[in-house]
């Protein structure tokens, strides 16, 4: 079966005019904006602003929803572009959680469901949340043990449980919840709204990193009621629907952290290509040219692995174990290449003007969410080699 790399001729240029974007409007403002802390919706609403000036909102939503259309091999030539600035894929209004659950909305949802909340959406004028992750013994690691329940009432669903860690929810006009049945196997999504009073925001986490709208909170959902048409996607299909979000998602995670892996290396290259040591340009040394070259060979193999799982989810294959693969090497190809950019960047490395730092930091925790390394690695040997019969 042949495995078609070619990128389309719009694509290339699609990809040159977000190049020249995040360059020139939103590099050059990310050190004051997260030296205020990261963004916020303010800042969301201004650089969204320059993107739909530009012609670059919503690249992967259907052109319908005044989107750009593009397939998966598309958006990872250009997340990976927008990714090169950190709060690029925010500009672009394809920054998680935000772009999975447009994504899920427009497989899954109904037309009623699409004209309320995907095209909001589309435009930047809403954000969402997504609600999977409980406190222990709940769905983390392990979504089976999702312990949010939904009970079946007249005209809807009441839903209780707690969800923690959960990115964006505060301002988040709408909030997507897994939650599992008590008389029905299986686990059902249903759509949150911020107003409904069974909805409460705990409190915020605080967490290392910056980059999202909101940051992460804890919220309960108490005796709330939601009316049957909130259903997203079938009743009892949570866990099959939540495989059509994750599985595109977490490559899409992939592609953005690739572009800033890409940016540190940047970083990294221009200090050893300037810096004189020791008699000679830092970049002439053996270590630092083992150091430049272990970069290129894992920039090249993520981005190769990414190309291989997008070109797979456009034929049709769900590409779980792809995408799997693609989550743990990348994650970790990523978190390589920044720790060795910092190393070869001295003090610069370290330092929030030069942005290393503040990269460093924000690759870390895209090993642990949209599945641990070691949840992956778990899925794919049971694979190969299932449960001796009679084990769960
Ligand atoms: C920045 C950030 C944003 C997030 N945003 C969201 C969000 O918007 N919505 C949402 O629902 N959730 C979100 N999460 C939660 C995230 O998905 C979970 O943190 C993740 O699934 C891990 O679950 P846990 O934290 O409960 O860790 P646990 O399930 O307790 O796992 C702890 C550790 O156990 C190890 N482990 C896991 N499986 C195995 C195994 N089979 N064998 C050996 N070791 C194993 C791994 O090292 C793992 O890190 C976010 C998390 C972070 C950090």
């Amino acid at each position: 079966m042949a495995i078609d790399f070619t990128i389309p001729v719009e694509v290339d240029r699609l990809r040159s005019r977000v190049r020249d974007f995040v360059r020139d409007e939103v590099a050059p403002r990310e050190a004051r904006i997260f030296a205020d802390g990261g963004p916020d919706d303010e800042v969301r609403l201004d650089l969204q602003a320059r993107a739909r000036e530009a012609g670059l909102l919503s690249p992967h939503l259907p052109t319908r929803w005044g989107g750009l259309g593009l397939d998966v091999r598309g958006q990872s030539i250009v997340f990976e572009e927008a990714g090169w600035a950190l709060l690029g894929p925010l500009a672009l209004n394809c920054a998680a959680p935000d772009e999975g659950n447009g994504h899920l909305l427009s497989k899954v949802g109904t037309p009623e469901q699409q004209e309320r909340y995907l095209g909001p959406l589309a435009r930047g004028e809403i954000r969402t949340a997504f609600a999977m992750t409980e406190p222990p013994p709940g769905a983390g690691s392990d979504p089976s043990a999702l312990a949010t329940t939904a009970r079946q009432v007249a005209g809807g669903w009441r839903i209780d449980g707690e969800k923690r860690f959960i990115t964006g929810a505060d301002g988040a006009a709408v909030t997507i919840c897994m939650a599992r049945h008590d008389d029905r196997p299986g686990a059902t999504m249903f759509l949150v709204e911020a107003d409904n009073p069974g909805l409460r925001l705990v409190r915020h986490m605080e967490t290392i990193d910056r980059i999202s709208v909101g940051g992460h909170a804890v919220v309960r959902f108490e005796d709330c009621f939601v009316p049957d048409d909130a259903v997203l996607g079938e009743v009892g299909k949570g866990f099959r629907n939540a495989q059509v979000r994750l599985g595109p998602a977490r490559l899409t995670h992939c592609m953005r952290w690739l572009g800033a892996a890409r940016r540190a290396h940047d970083i990294a290259v221009e200090h050893a290509a300037d810096r004189r040591l020791f008699g000679d340009r830092l970049a002439d040394h053996g270590m630092a040219r083992q150091v430049i070259a272990d970069n290129v060979i894992d920039l090249t193999t993520a981005q190769t692995l990414i190309w291989r799982a997008a070109w797979a989810l456009d034929s049709g294959d769900p590409a779980r174990d792809l995408t799997s693969i693609a989550k743990v090497q990348v994650s970790e190809a990523v978190g390589r290449i920044v720790d060795r950019s910092v190393q070869l960047a001295g003090g610069l490395g370290v330092a929030e003007e030069s942005l290393l730092g503040r990269i460093y930091i924000e690759v870390r925790p895209f090993r642990v969410y949209d599945g641990p390394s070691e949840a992956h690695r778990w899925a794919l040997a049971r694979r190969v080699v299932p449960r001796e019969e009679g084990r769960p």
